[in-house]
This record gives structure tokens, C-alpha cells and sequence, in this order.
């Protein structure tokens, strides 16, 4: 897949702790970004409802085929915790989405079989380790289907705790406002040493820091588009509390983490909601944007002040909500929530 990231600075990517790892990672998710970007401009993705009756589309499963193809040829004894399986695409009535996948597929890995397809989707239903990889294909699938944000999110953990991240976010811009011809960034992540971006267009690499306190253009908040994701109207009362006052940004995925990260917004809260208090996290959902946001200068908790943890299966149980922010505001805004939690 060389041709795939030539140009993206990995030359300078030699002798780190984990170097291969991330070079293999952005590899594997700079080629399944341009998998998803081509299904949505050129074939309009449909929607197809999983038994859970959440959406997958023909770009979920192509970007999971190819990241673990890639992670499995250089890290064949690590296990992957995907968020897809092949099982609703091995059913004979979805033989023409499975054709779909693979055409896809092959546009970037020009040898790919059905069935070389379906096993590389099912090399990512592995089980939490000490060592595994866990990939959200495409996080944020409404806002993918919308036309609007979404992430191709993966991140390795070592014994409970992320020790790499990268994050795709195919529609973000790299400033704003946005010139046109800049959409499209990489959030690069390994423990201790910072967090950068990259552009899927240039290739440019910069590193990236979380909002300063005293640049108050930059004192907002972000949350999901799905209202039903966390509690907005706890959340817009934190908010308040910690001094900021400006309405909300909202946005589909883990880009959120990566609007943090790069200093765009100073707090990012996924408070439980009400009607669903025993709703646990999937770790996919947040480990990559975690560890970007965390190597970027700020902190991610749980909304008790807890580091999350990866350690105990696909879901964060020991963890409740979630509290991103730019590490100044931190404290404040748990102790604000320990406040009307009780
Ligand atoms: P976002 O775009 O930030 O709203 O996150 C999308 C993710 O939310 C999906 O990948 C789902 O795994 C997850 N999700 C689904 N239902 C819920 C829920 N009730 N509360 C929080 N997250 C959810
Ligand atoms: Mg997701």
C-alpha cells in the first residue's frame, strides 16, 4: 500500500517506540479514508440496518477489510477488536453487497478475493487482550450517510491503556474557515510523544496542541448531533458553569476529539442521558480520539474524573459518560458534574 501514503512524511517516522505500528496504522487508514471518500462521492453509500438496527453501509466493511488485511500482514499474532463482522455479508441474499465491497476493496488491494474479503473483515472480531488493536471502520455512520463528519478511528492497547492512535477525518478541515482544497486530516497519536495532523491532501504534518485558556475565540463546546448520545441539556449547564457561554458546536464521530485536540473547542462531554443511564461505551468509539486528545495537552475522564479503561471487553464498563477537554478546564467541570450527579 505504499503508493497509498507516499508523501505523508512517514520517511521521518524511523527509530520511535512503535514506529512500525504507526506507520502500518496510518497506511491502513489513509487507504480505507480514500475507500470511504470514493464510495460517498461516486456510488452514494445505502444504508443498511444490523440486527442491533444501527447503520452499516458497503464503506464500513470495505474499510475494516482493508486496516485488518494491513495490521494482520505485519502484526499477525495481535488481535483486532472491530466494530463490523462478515457474518451479515456471508448470507446469500447479500451477494450483491459483497460484490460491492470487494470492487472496492480492490481499487486499493488489486488481488482481493470474496473470500479473501470476508476473512480479512472477520480477522477484526478478535477478543481484548493484552495486546489487541480496536477500529471503528467508520465512526459516525449517520454523519457519514449525511453527507457530514465522520471517522476512521484505530488505536492499539497494551494492557489496558491506548499506546497509539489514528484517526481519519476525511471531511474536517484543518482551519477555519475552511479552504476547500484542505479538507481531509490524519490525528496521529503515540503515549509520551504528542499528538499531530496530518493532511490527507498535502501530507503536511504539524504537531497539534488543545486550546489555550486565554484565547477565548476558542472557549467552546462540542457534542454529538445525536441528541440521544449524551445529555445536551446537562451538558449546556457544565458548560455554563465553567464559563463558557457560546452555543455548542455539534458533530457526528471521533472528530469531536480531534476538534479538541487541535484547540478548536476546550471541552468535549458525553454525559449519560436519563432514559438510558446503563448506556456503556464501545472502546472504539473512543480510543483513538482519546489518546490524540490526551498527547495534544489535554485530559479524558470519565464524567466521575476516572481514566477510562480499556481493559475489560468491548465495552468501558467501569467508566460512566465521558469529559474531553483542554486539561486547564478538567477539574472544574468533573467537579461540577460531582455536583449535580448525586
Ligand atoms: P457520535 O457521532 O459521537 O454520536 O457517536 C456515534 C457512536 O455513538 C456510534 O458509533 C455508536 O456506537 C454510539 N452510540 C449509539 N447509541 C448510543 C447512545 N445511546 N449513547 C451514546 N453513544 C451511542
Ligand atoms: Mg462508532
Amino acid at each position: 500500500m505504499s503508493h497509498v501514503f507516499k508523501g505523508l512524511g512517514l520517511e521521518y517516522y524511523g527509530h520511535m517506540e512503535y514506529a512500525q505500528e504507526k506507520q502500518v496504522a496510518i497506511a491502513a487508514v489513509v487507504a480505507a479514508a480514500k475507500l470511504c471518500e470514493q464510495v460517498r462521492n461516486n456510488c452514494r453509500a445505502a444504508v443498511i440496518q444490523k440486527q442491533d438496527r444501527s447503520p452499516v453501509t458497503i464503506a464500513d466493511f470495505g474499510a475494516q477489510a482493508l486496516i485488518c488485511q494491513a495490521i494482520a500482514a505485519t502484526f499477525c499474532q495481535d488481535s483486532i477488536v472491530g466494530e463490523e463482522s462478515a457474518a451479515m455479508l456471508r448470507q446469500p441474499e447479500m451477494a450483491p453487497q459483497l460484490q460491492k465491497v470487494t470492487q472496492q476493496v480492490k481499487n486499493l488491494l488489486p488481488n482481493a478475493t470474496t473470500d479473501a474479503v470476508l476473512d480479512w473483515i472477520d480477522r477484526g472480531t478478535g477478543q481484548v487482550s493484552d495486546r489487541y488493536w480496536t477500529l471503528d471502520p467508520i465512526d459516525g455512520t449517520k454523519g457519514f450517510v449525511r453527507g457530514d463528519q465522520y471517522a476512521i478511528a484505530l488505536a492499539l492497547i497494551e494492557d489496558g491503556a491506548i499506546k497509539l492512535g489514528v484517526m481519519a477525518c476525511p471531511a474536517l478541515s484543518l482551519h477555519r474557515p475552511p479552504p476547500e482544497a484542505d479538507q481531509g486530516v490524519v490525528f496521529v497519536a503515540v503515549q509520551g510523544t504528542g499528538a499531530t495532523q496530518i493532511s490527507l491532501k498535502t501530507g503536511k504534518t504539524q504537531p497539534i496542541r488543545v486550546a489555550h485558556p486565554k484565547v477565548l475565540e476558542n472557549l467552546r463546546v462540542i457534542e454529538s448531533v445525536e441528541l440521544d448520545h449524551g445529555n445536551p441539556a446537562l451538558q449546556r449547564a457544565i458548560a455554563q458553569t465553567v464559563g463558557i457561554s457560546a452555543p455548542p458546536l455539534s458533530m457526528d464521530s471521533q472528530a469531536k476529539y480531534g476538534v479538541v485536540a487541535s484547540g478548536q473547542a476546550a471541552l468535549y462531554m458525553r454525559l449519560r442521558w436519563a432514559s438510558e443511564p446503563e448506556y456503556q461505551e464501545n472502546i472504539w468509539d473512543h480510543a483513538a480520539g482519546a489518546i490524540v486528545v490526551q498527547e495534544a495537552g489535554g485530559r479524558v475522564t470519565d464524567m466521575d474524573g476516572k481514566p477510562l479503561d480499556f481493559s475489560t471487553g468491548i465495552k468501558l464498563t467501569q467508566n460512566r459518560g465521558i469529559v474531553a477537554s483542554n486539561g486547564v478546564l478538567h477539574e472544574a467541570v468533573v467537579e461540577a458534574l460531582q455536583k449535580v450527579d448525586k
